[in-house]
């Protein structure tokens, strides 16, 4: 509810919102609203005063990474696109956000739906494409009710559809429903599903900026990613490097969750430590209870344990700690928590949302998770530990698509880091958390 936001509160303050700007501001049913906080002030400027060519160049500038986890330059996969001939081209946005526990995407959907089209406009103008999709989750029914309701007024108002502003340029956004499947947030995936086919990745290459949506140059981008495109055009490329770091510019918003005072989405210029997220913004931790670690990525990614607590987070940074950014979830852990029992609960989602197209992933997720109930259970010895170990890089390096590639990622970090909490386990049939103490009396 916009009207109960306490902007002053140290939640708010230490924030640098530019992507979240106007979520909860605004009305999100009311382009005016929208119109009146600088919705589509970028796009007259792109379509108006810059060529496609120049467009590309700001973004490439701004050094604006993807939001979905990647991070690869966002304007070199525009000029990927853009250099194929012809107008046979389509954009995508990926709103089909999986993570456990996270909802950025959600958020900017129902909060600001105008700042995604007007991002997904600058970028058709960009590559040369008359036709975006947005492939959102069908579990998001408001955010679909916003953006039917947003694209309808975008039309109306001119900035949408045919010769928009009248520039001669023509634009269309059509919503395609995901069914809930991980997956299908790979972009290979994504594509076979709008295609009305199984969601199931196929090999790279070919591209999707090569051979994408029905075979024709495709760029796929995340929510956030467009999101951020109007103020860069708006703004310039200087305004939005003067947040986060040189190879990381900008923000990152972040779904704050688990053992945390202040639960929900926070923005914060990239390079900001760890620590700042989880004290000076997240309050601490509930009942004042001791930081043990955060899991960065969801089922991809893995933790940090507290003597990397000031690790700034950014691409790199997090990539040297055996994590990843994500797309931004944020999990923070409490001394209670139990890290085999957080290892397990995301190799379980793995194996639930395996699309079982390859042997390494079907059969090796499920192997694993198999070890880990014994390790919880104080049943499983060195040995269990040891292919526990090994079956984790072989699934890394033989698995055909990267929901299989990072699956054992939260297994490998957490014995990276808390190794001696597996031995105890395995050795002593003990854990000092509350959750496997129960399970070894029970
Ligand atoms: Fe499917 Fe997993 Fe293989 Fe990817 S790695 S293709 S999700 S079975």
């Amino acid at each position: 509810n916009r009207w109960l936001v306490d902007q002053e509160s140290d939640f708010f303050r230490k924030q640098q919102r530019i992507v979240l700007k106007n979520c909860g501001n605004i009305n999100p049913e009311n382009i005016e609203e929208a119109i009146a906080n600088h919705g589509y002030q970028g796009l007259a400027r792109a379509v108006n005063e810059l060529t496609p060519e120049e467009v590309i160049e700001i973004v490439k500038d701004a050094k604006l990474r993807g939001r979905g986890g990647a991070g690869f330059s966002t304007g070199m996969k525009w000029g990927f696109a853009a250099s194929k001939n012809g107008r046979d081209k389509y954009l995508i946005c990926n709103a089909d956000e999986g993570d456990p526990g996270a909802f950025m995407d959600r958020s900017i959907l129902e909060g600001d739906p105008h700042r995604l089209i007007e991002g997904m406009t600058i970028a058709g103008y960009a590559m040369g494409a008359n036709k975006g999709y947005i492939y959102c989750r069908a579990e998001y029914p408001l955010a679909i009710k916003r953006l039917k309701k947003a694209i309808k007024d975008a039309k109306e108002m001119g900035v949408l559809g045919e010769n928009i502003l009248d520039s001669g340029f023509d634009f269309e956004i059509d919503i395609r429903l995901g069914a809930g499947a991980f997956v299908c947030g790979e972009e290979t995936s994504l594509i076979a599903s709008i295609e009305g086919k199984r969601g199931e990745p196929r090999p790279k290459p070919p591209y999707p900026t090569d051979s994408g949506l029905y075979g024709k140059a495709t760029v796929i981008n995340n929510v956030e990613t467009f999101a951020n495109v109007p103020e860069i055009i708006r703004n310039g490329s200087s305004w939005f490097k003067n947040y986060g770091t040189a190879d990381s510019p900008g923000t990152k918003v972040f779904a704050l969750a688990g053992k945390i005072k202040n639960n929900g989405l926070v923005e914060v210029p990239m390079g900001t430590s760890l620590g700042e997220i989880v004290f000076d913004i997240g309050g601490g931790l509930e009942n004042d209870a001791d930081f043990k670690a955060a899991q960065t990525g969801g089922p991809s990614g893995g933790c940090i344990p507290i003597e990397h607590l000031n690790v700034p987070v950014d691409y790199d940074s997090l990539s040297e700690l055996g994590t990843i950014m994500g797309s931004g979830g944020l999990i923070i852990m409490d001394d209670q928590t139990c890290m085999v029992d957080l290892a397990k609960y995301f190799v379980d989602f793995c194996v639930d949302e395996s699309c079982g197209q390859c042997t390494p992933c079907r059969i090796g997720t499920t192997r694993m998770l198999e070890i880990l109930e014994k390790i919880s259970l104080g049943e499983a010895n060195r040995k269990d530990f040891e292919l526990l170990m090994d079956m984790g890089e072989k699934i890394k390096d033989s698995s055909f698509c990267g929901l299989g590639q990072t699956a054992p990622n939260p297994v490998l970090s957490t014995i990276r880091y808390f190794e001696d909490e597996y031995f105890n386990h395995i050795d002593n049939k003990h854990c000092d958390s509350s959750v496997c103490a129960a399970l070894f009396t029970s």
